[in-house]
Formats: C-alpha cells, sequence, structure tokens
C-alpha cells in the first residue's frame, strides 16, 4: 500500500506551560488505553483506537524532551498573534520563549496593546505550543478528538490542552 508522503502527527500540550505528568501518572493513564484496547502496552494502536481518535492512529507515547520546548511544525515561520488585538507578536513570542526554555517565566506583554500574554496564550498559524510534556500520536486521520479521548487525555495531562498538528 502507498503511504502519503507526509504523515500527520499530533501533540497535545497542556495549556499550562510547565504542567508535565510524573512518570507514574503516565504509566497509570496509558494502562486505562491498555484496558480499554485503545492501545497495547507499548502504545500501539489496539481495537479500540478509534474510540480516542476518529479513523485510529499508529501509535501513541510520552514525549518528555529533556528542556521546555516548543512543540509544532518545525519547518517554516508560524505566524503569530496577540489574542486580544490581533497585532502580529512573532518576534515578542520568540525572545519570551527562549527565555522561558532556559528557565525564565517568559512573561510577555503586546507590543500594541500592552496586555499580559501567556506563551500558551498566542494565536499561531500553524498553531504551537510550549511545554515540558506531550503526548505524541503518531499517523493520524484528523485533529479532532473524541469525547472519550478528550476526556481521557485531559486526565492524563492534568487538565486543558492544545492539540498541535505536525507534519512529517
Ligand atoms: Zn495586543
Amino acid at each position: 500500500m502507498p503511504r502519503p508522503h507526509h504523515r500527520l502527527n499530533l501533540y497535545l500540550v497542556s495549556k499550562d506551560t510547565d504542567r508535565s505528568p510524573t512518570e507514574e501518572e503516565w504509566e497509570l493513564s496509558l494502562q486505562q488505553m491498555v484496558e480499554s484496547g485503545a492501545v497495547d502496552e507499548r502504545g500501539w494502536a489496539g481495537p479500540r483506537a478509534e474510540s480516542l481518535l476518529p479513523g485510529g492512529f499508529q501509535r501513541l507515547r510520552a514525549d518528555r524532551p529533556p528542556n521546555r520546548a516548543v512543540f509544532g511544525n518545525r519547518t517554516g515561520g508560524n505566524r503569530v498573534r496577540c489574542p486580544y488585538c490581533v497585532a502580529p507578536l512573532a518576534k515578542t513570542f520568540s525572545r519570551a520563549a527562549e527565555v522561558w526554555r532556559r528557565g525564565g517565566d517568559g512573561a510577555m506583554k503586546c507590543d500594541s496593546c500592552g496586555r499580559s500574554v501567556g506563551l500558551n496564550e498566542v494565536a499561531a498559524d500553524p498553531p504551537l505550543a510550549v511545554g515540558r510534556f506531550a503526548v505524541e500520536i503518531r499517523d493520524v486521520n484528523t485533529t479532532e478528538l473524541t469525547e472519550e479521548g478528550c476526556t481521557l487525555f485531559q486526565s492524563a495531562l492534568g487538565g486543558d490542552f492544545h492539540v498541535i498538528p505536525s507534519r512529517g
């Protein structure tokens, strides 16, 4: 079977930039997915993979980068805008994200309207999110999780999360 050139992967990233489940917490979530038949012990799609994501997926895994990271497409630039006044914010964002990656707080203010904007509040196209942890879901057909998937990953990530598509 010929496969499409660029696979679509998803990163599920907590909206809270510093939230990261412990190994133990992630194991519990994974176990829950194994028991429901969504994945096997190593995260490969199981018979009920579509209960999380319509069309299923190949595999899911915890992505725990050694340092704070930016999740999203690596190729090309992202248009980043203020969520309040829609002014372009790319440079301010990259500076603040770099400070945050090195251990700072990453606080930033919009150059245009002066409001405080959280790193994971910006409107980015293509979407991106910063974090310490992501659930990586490989080879998907859609970016829309099922209701069951939303509930499960909210519990796995400890709250609301961004769904960041990534090609390649
Ligand atoms: Zn603004």
